[in-house]
């Protein structure tokens, strides 16, 4: 039932003086607002949608500039919550032109019978939260004042034009257009001198059809696009019976994917792949005209790493500059200052190509600014055009223009939220803000929307916000509103998803970058649709967790806490381990285990290259083992790492490392020997340790043989060959040598009690257990020889050890004991480093390329084996600019 005394008919309440009551208003009749609309009616609410507009449409009523069409492909660009709806309408192009996009939200709202509750032409003036109503009231330029339980922003992320910021526009005498704003009635250029400001999707669009009806085109560019060809045509038609075969399926992947277009996701890295492979499948994608395609399908790591992005980035300048035949012209529009897809790229028919019109002129705004704006045209520091036409291609003060430009909102205890995000935009989920009640947001700042297929995203924002609030009202509650704690956290995850993407290194409006004086931050959520579909999911799931609901009837309720901790490829990662439904390692035997870890470690990313890779037989404490040797491609001779694999000193081999190895390789440019000890069961206590430390000694002894450097070695382990390391350094200071100059223990075990907090806490969930790290302890060591240093080293005698790197991490049962150890050789004088890892697990920095958020971590890793070894940091490999991943 309506809550609201009067759910009058907005027509009526329109003319009225009367104050309107209402369960919600929702702001916009796009896309967001008409949906948002449909389910508000159906979950029983009344309602009324408030449009500035004088029709449905939002963004595709506003951006009629020639050329305007939508760049994901429309089958997937369309609403999915009725299938009805999804068969009584046939879109006739892969890329639906703006008039066709509009006729289709006119269908919608006629379908629906939408238009009877909006108010068109009707503007917010502003909007206030009544506490003492538990009500926003909100004011508008046009008819009544609406009162409202619940208050939404449809306003979509791209609908408030940025002012021109060049002097002079209005002494200009000719004709001026922003392409946000073009006018309904067309345009002529036919004849006319025209410029056109601005090269994002807009300009991109516009230019070639602009250049087609002028007399004489002039672009002013200042930062080139990377734009690639639409080829558009009809629906293709594999496109076309993927969905039509099983509509369902279709739009559940889609729902499921990183950005809302059912692709799946790539595994295969761009070092996998030769030089022809890697060509062949950007051809494919080249043709393909499909933006998402292009985006997702090349190489997993185009998206997150530096060098695989710069492979594509160089194959779409060739192309540029294989289309553009004056060299000049070419050069000036290829980008180079962004990584591709760091910022929007275009999709484009004949963009390129336009630039050898005789009637079309390009001006590099990087070489000659404009000055200012005159009354016959634009004047650069180097010449004057005189133009007939000015056309404003430059863009929106997007994702936070239209929520806090078009209104003062003001929330609980008179808090306005321009001065709440005067530092940048502050939510939870993108959805909701803390000390604003029942305001929600529709694709705002802090949601996948912009870098997701909108469509797929509005429908599971609306879904959530109205299943939600009908939830609450089921529930007796009247309030719903974040806490400080959930937004926080909700901000951190966003910066550590945000560290994992390319988006950080360019300038654009996703950070807010093109607007003067914008605070700056990667708004969108570049987590991925799917995964941020299931976080909000888990908010719901454990009890809406993050939100203080209250109501005359029903008791408080506030579950706080952050929905998400750990980083997101660490969610991932043990999100997919936790949907295999394993049985537990410890219930496998230990030969079972060992083929699980090696069918296990098959499916992930080969390592990188490195210099040369060789197998080799050393002399371990009681026989011959085997190491695998990773050599860097740098002329030698080099400093010698000896490294001890992880696997509770049951599992694993000198190679099941190995990604680590080679990361560590090309990191430290030194040679990486990773050692085969004996094992248990078949090789209880002191095995592993006694190997490890001959093994050491034999290296050491052959340094010279095998390509090292004369000079003391490092060593290095993870995990049980972290214990092992340790127990190697002990060892050596005890018994004469060899010399060591550094240890990095990475997540080392190094005591034999289970008793500390990190035991307690990470104890399941995480892959490492404590009931298998009972079972590593009992295969290795029976309990009388537990407290003996040689594989409890944090029982030994610290000092004297070499200098050391401690690296724990937040979700792992070991980190305690990895702490104190750290502590415990820093008392004894030994110096000590560590990097606490916040929001990774016991297996994070060894899962090279795929938990990715481990870089900088290992980075630090590296820098410090470098300075053991007196070398200074490494500056290649690492990608530039990483946020430090340690806590
Ligand atoms: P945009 O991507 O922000 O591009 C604005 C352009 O104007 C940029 O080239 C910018 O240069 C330039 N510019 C801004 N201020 C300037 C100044 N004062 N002097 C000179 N140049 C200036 O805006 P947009 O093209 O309107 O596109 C915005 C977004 O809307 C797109 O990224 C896309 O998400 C969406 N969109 C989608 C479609 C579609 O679906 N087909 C079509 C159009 C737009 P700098 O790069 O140097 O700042």
């Amino acid at each position: 039932m309506p809550e609201a005394m009067v759910a009058s008919r907005a027509s009526e309440s329109a003319s009225s003086a009367s104050t309107q009551q209402v369960d919600a208003a929702v702001v916009g009749a796009g896309f967001a607002g008409l949906y948002l609309l449909h389910r508000l009616r159906k979950a029983g609410f009344s309602a009324v949608l408030l449009e500035e507009a004088g029709d449905v449409g939002g963004t595709w009523y506003w951006n009629r500039y020639p050329g305007a069409r939508c760049d994901i492909q429309t089958i997937d660009y369309s609403y999915s919550f009725d299938p009805e709806l999804e068969t009584a309408w046939k879109w006739s192009e892969k890329y639906a032109t703006q008039p066709e996009i509009l006729r289709y939200l006119g269908f919608v709202a006629d379908r629906y019978d939408l238009r009877r509750d909006i108010r068109f032409g009707t503007k917010v003036t502003s909007a206030n939260w009544d506490q003492a109503a538990q009500r926003w009231q909100i004011a508008t330029d046009n008819g009544a004042k609406v009162s409202c339980r619940y208050y939404i922003m449809a306003t979509g992320c791209l609908s408030a034009p940025k002012p021109p910021e060049i002097d002079g526009v209005k002494e200009f005498r000719g004709e001026v257009y922003f392409t946000g704003r073009w006018p309904h009635d067309g345009v002529k250029l036919a004849g006319k001198r025209v410029a056109v400001i601005g090269t994002g999707s807009s300009g991109i669009q516009a230019i070639p059809l602009i250049a087609q009806e002028a007399a004489q085109l002039t672009v002013f560019q200042r930062t080139p696009n990377f734009a690639l060809p639409a080829h558009n045509g009809p629906p293709p038609a594999d496109r076309l019976a993927a969905l039509e075969g099983d509509r369902a399926a279709y739009r559940a992947q889609a729902r499921q994917s990183l950005a809302g277009v059912p692709w799946p996701q790539n595994t295969v890295v761009s070092w996998q792949l030769s030089d022809a492979e890697r060509r062949e499948r950007f051809e494919t994608a080249w043709a393909a005209g499909d933006l998402v395609y292009i985006l997702t399908q090349l190489w997993a790591d185009q998206g997150v790493d530096v060098d695989g992005n710069k492979i594509v980035a160089d194959l779409i300048r060739e192309k540029i500059r294989g289309i553009v035949k004056d060299p000049e012209t070419a050069a000036a529009l290829t980008p180079h200052d962004h990584p591709f897809g760091a910022k929007r790229p275009c999709l484009d028919t004949n963009y390129y190509a336009t630039y050898n019109r005789p009637n079309v002129a390009l001006v590099n705004l990087r070489k000659e600014p404009i000055k200012a704006i005159t009354a016959t045209g634009i004047a650069t520091d180097k010449r004057s055009f005189d133009v007939d036409v000015i056309v404003f291609a430059t863009g929106f003060d997007a994702m936070t223009g239209a929520i806090l430009a078009v209104h003062p909102i003001t929330g609980r205890d008179g808090k306005a939220l321009s001065d709440v995000w005067a530092q940048g935009p502050q939510t939870y989920l993108g959805l909701t803000v803390a000390g604003f009640p029942n305001l929600f947001m529709i694709t705002g700042p802090g949601s996948p929307s912009v870098l997701s297929n909108m469509a797929v995203s509005i429908e599971q924002h609306v879904d959530w916000v109205v299943d939600r609030i009908a939830a609450l009202r089921d529930a007796g509650f009247t309030t719903m509103e974040a806490t400080d704690t959930a937004q926080a956290g909700w901000a951190k995850h966003m910066a550590d998803c945000a560290s994992l993407t390319l988006h950080r290194l360019a300038n654009t409006w996703y950070t807010g970058a093109n607007v003067p004086g914008k605070a700056q931050g990667v708004m969108p959520y570049t987590g991925g649709v799917g995964p941020y579909r299931s976080i909000c999911d888990e908010v719901v799931g454990r009890g809406m967790l993050g939100f203080r609901l209250t109501g005359p009837d029903a008791a408080e309720q506030c579950n706080d806490g952050e929905v998400v901790r750990l980083q997101p490829d660490v969610r991932l990662v043990l999100g997919l381990l936790a949907s295999l439904n394993l049985p537990p390692i410890e219930s496998m035997g230990a030969q079972g285990a060992r083929d699980f870890v090696n069918e296990f470690n098959k499916g992930r990313p080969f390592g990188r290259p490195v210099g040369e890779v060789g197998d080799g037989v050393l002399l371990g404490a009681e026989g011959p083992l085997p190491y695998k040797l990773y050599r860097p491609a740098t002329p030698g001779p080099h400093r010698i790492v000896v490294y001890f694999h992880g696997g509770g000193w049951v599992l694993g081999d000198q190679q099941s490392d190995d990604p680590f190895c080679r990361d560590i390789c090309r990191r430290t440019d030194m040679i990486i020997v990773s050692v085969g000890y004996r094992h248990a069961p078949e090789h209880r206590f002191p095995a592993a340790a006694e190997d490890g430390y001959a093994a050491t000694r034999w290296i050491a002894e052959h340094a010279a043989e095998l390509g090292g450097k004369p000079g003391p070695l490092l060593v290095a382990g993870w995990s049980a060959g972290g214990n092992i390391a340790a127990v190697t350094c002990q060892l050596a200071r005890d018994r004469g040598g060899p010399e060591i100059a550094g240890q990095l223990l990475i997540c080392p075990v190094t005591d034999c009690t289970f008793d500390r907090p990190s035991y307690i806490d990470n104890a399941a969930n995480y892959f490492l257990t404590r009931g298998l790290m009972f079972w590593f302890w009992d295969l290795y060591c029976s309990p009388a020889d537990r407290t003996d240093p040689r594989v409890s080293p944090l029982r030994g005698k610290l000092a004297g050890l070499p200098a050391a790197f401690v690296t724990t991490c937040e979700f792992d049962p070991l980190r305690d004991e990895g702490i104190a150890y750290a502590e415990a050789m820093a008392a004894a004088g030994v110096p000590v480093e560590q990097l606490k890892a916040r929001g990774h697990f016991h297996s994070s920095f060894t899962m090279v390329d795929v938990v990715i958020t481990g870089v900088a971590g290992r980075i630090q890793m590296a820098d410090a084996l470098r300075r053991f070894a007196g070398l200074p940091p490494e500056v290649k490999p690492a990608p530039p600019k990483l946020e430090a991943a340690a806590s």
